[in-house]
């Protein structure tokens, strides 16, 4: 992959392009912004790109390019996780691997994803690192909470910041480039929110049906609840809280006159049409509130069957 081939991205990858050409691409820097948006495959082209032997970099065909490729160059480290907290071991390895000098490439790349999940003493250790950063080294730290990074490192980094793909954008993408129908890639932009790595997961995962599915079993019903055809997981009641929420976000929406191309579900327009006229905007505001408290709940792993008793009960009291 080049820079070329990640969409969207244009001011971050100019600012980096900056600092490439100047050669100061050395030291700590933040790459934050949503999820699901390519921060980490820049990191690994940037990791290519200077350790690339031809002239063209990233060639993608020599040695270390394609060592890079399959994350098995000796001068490139990443760091993640799926424990909740990335701890001073994780630190103290990078810290040793530092202080070599790179045994193949002209620079060592350390890539820490999730760096919001750095603990305090993980974060000390780093900070120490980033205050004198060996020579010949470059640390990415990849965070989709910039909030959460100890303000110690973010004082030490650059911070470049990602951001999502215009809606209208991602939706030519999966059209063109995916071949998906207009109306699934309509919603699939919005569901993902601009997100082209998320979308991408989405677009085989049949929610486009799933949310259809709901909004024919529930919203276009009048039968109660029925909590079997939701499934009891958790990921499962999230997504359909999810679609419910996005469901009666468009009739809200509608009935305030927003514009066609603004609505979620633009597949059933017709739909939501009829029951915009159903509902006023205190009865929306009511099972909207109830969604978000049911969203709350499930979070605090509050009983799910109760939660959907009382869910049920809010919806179709209106
Ligand atoms: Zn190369």
């Amino acid at each position: 992959m080049r820079f070329s081939d990640i969409l969207g991205q244009e001011k971050p990858l100019n600012i980096i392009n900056a600092y490439m050409e100047k050669s100061c691409f050395s030291g700590g820097y933040i790459f934050s912004g949503p999820e699901g948006i390519g921060k980490k495959t820049v990191a690994k082209i940037i990791a290519q790109k200077l350790n690339c032997t031809s002239s063209d970099k990233p060639c993608g065909t020599c040695s270390s390019c394609l060592k890079t490729e399959k994350l098995q160059h000796p001068d490139l480290h990443i760091i993640e996780s799926d424990a909740a907290q990335i701890k001073i071991e994780d630190i103290r390895s990078l810290q040793r691997e530092a202080n070599f000098r790179p045994y193949e490439g002209v620079i060592k790349v350390f890539i820490i994803d999730e760096a919001h999940r750095l603990n305090p003493e993980a974060a000390n250790s780093l900070l120490k690192i980033l205050e004198e950063p060996p020579k010949d080294s470059l640390i990415i730290l990849i965070t989709h909470k910039p909030q959460n990074i100890f303000k110690t490192i973010l004082s030490r980094c650059k911070v470049i910041r990602f951001s999502p793909l215009a809606i209208s954008v991602l939706e030519d993408v999966l059209v063109k480039d995916y071949s998906l129908d207009r109306f699934c890639a309509h919603f699939i932009s919005f569901y993902a929110e601009g997100r082209l790595g998320f979308a991408l997961k989405l677009k085989d995962s049949g929610i486009f049906e799933e949310k259809n599915r709901v909004f024919d079993s529930f919203a276009l019903s009048d039968k109660p609840l029925d909590r079997n055809l939701l499934g009891h997981n958790k990921e499962q009641l999230r997504s359909f809280l999810n679609i419910m929420a996005s469901w009666f976000r468009d009739i809200y929406l509608l009935k305030a006159g927003i514009a066609d191309k603004q609505l979620i579900h633009l597949d059933r327009k017709n739909d939501l049409l009829k029951l915009k006229l159903e509902f006023s905007f205190k009865q929306l505001d009511g099972i909207l509130s109830a969604i978000s408290e049911s969203m709350f709940y499930l979070e605090h792993n509050v009983n799910s069957k109760l939660l959907l008793h009382n869910l049920g009960a809010q919806l179709w009291k209106v």
